[in-house]
């Protein structure tokens, strides 16, 4: 059995990198705050296709080699290496698969036994995976996640879900199976994954 983690927004922090991208080439000011919608495109003022494309450019970029870790992100993984096998599933494409695998390898040496993509926006038109399926695949009982949908769908499909605080799932209900983390770390009445997760 293994404990499944997504990778943007819960190890790697891809959207301050992408902001910065986009104000930088689109001369736009775009901030956090601003991205409460997971349909990046709505905000941006495109289609889903033009969305696509953008986000391709944008993993062609040095802003995509320069992400970070997310705040906590290696000491939590650390914690959670002790407890169970860990997999990446991540919505990503495969067509940025060599540089997510050398990230991890940067930031979580070691640390995790599978690395599987949604595909959620392929610009090659692959058809994107449930990532309640891949869980099923891989033996995932349990998935940390920022996606109100890849949540949702986890935690109906009975696999217990942690749903990693962020902009966009503020409105996000909480179903039987999931529970919300503040972080990582968590913080005096609201816990993070490592204290979710024992
Ligand atoms: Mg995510």
């Amino acid at each position: 059995m293994a404990i499944a983690v997504d990778l943007d927004e819960v190890l790697a922090y891809s959207l301050k990198s992408e902001i910065e991208w986009h104000n930088f080439i689109h001369g736009t000011n775009l901030k956090r705050d601003d991205f409460n919608l997971v349909e990046y495109w709505k905000i941006w003022g495109s289609t889903r296709d033009e969305a696509v494309k953008k986000i391709l450019r944008y993993m062609n970029s040095d802003f995509f080699d320069a992400i970070e870790p997310v705040p906590g992100a290696v000491e939590g993984i650390d914690y959670l290496f002790g407890l169970d096998q860990l997999v990446v599933i991540t919505g990503r494409t495969d067509e940025v698969e060599k540089k997510t695998i050398d990230w991890l390898e940067k930031y979580f040496p070691q640390k995790f036994t599978e690395l599987l993509f949604a595909n959620s926006y392929s610009s090659l038109g692959k058809l994107p995976s449930k990532k309640s399926d891949l869980c099923k695949l891989v033996g995932a009982h349990t998935i940390i996640d920022d996606s109100p949908s890849y949540a949702t769908d986890c935690a109906k499909n009975g696999i217990r879900t942690v749903l990693f605080d962020n902009v966009w799932n503020q409105e996000t209900i909480l179903i039987p199976n999931m529970r919300r983390a503040y972080g990582w770390k968590g913080c005096k009445e609201k816990p993070g994954v490592i204290n979710l997760i024992k």
